[in-house]
């Protein structure tokens, strides 16, 4: 529920200490490539504060998701995606992996992806 949290890997991206191909940023989030993709376009959406989960982040500032959000729609677009899936995986039952808010960008045969 900190700023960031230590040993947290999307922590790390948005600090610039582990590299990621950078897709677009705003005042309050950071897009990469997914490093594993499960579309033809995965782009991650990263809020540059850390909470575990979405509902932690909107519990602390409800414009927080608006934010990202409106980060997936430039990327997705700017990628020539102007049809996506946003995915948001809360828990590790349903898959969640990465225990820092994320919102998963699937463009292009989206809706044939395994995972999401
Ligand atoms: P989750 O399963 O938590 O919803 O999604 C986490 C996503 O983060 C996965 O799709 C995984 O491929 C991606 N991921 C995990 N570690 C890294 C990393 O170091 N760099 C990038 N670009 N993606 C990562
Ligand atoms: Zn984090």
């Amino acid at each position: 529920m900190s700023e960031t949290a230590p040993d947290c890997i999307f922590c790390k991206i948005v600090a610039g200490e582990v590299p990621a191909d950078v897709l677009g940023r705003s005042d309050h989030a950071l897009s990469i490539k997914d490093l594993n993709p499960q579309a033809p376009f995965h782009a991650l959406v990263i809020p540059v504060e850390h909470h575990d989960n979405a509902a932690a982040s909107a519990a602390a500032d409800p414009a927080s998701i608006g934010h990202l959000v409106v980060l997936a729609d430039e990327v997705a677009r700017d990628s020539g995606n102007a049809d996506y899936r946003l995915v948001v995986n809360t828990g590790a039952g349903v898959g969640q992996t990465v225990f820092h808010t994320h919102v998963h960008v699937l463009g292009g045969s989206a809706h044939l992806s395994e995972r999401l």
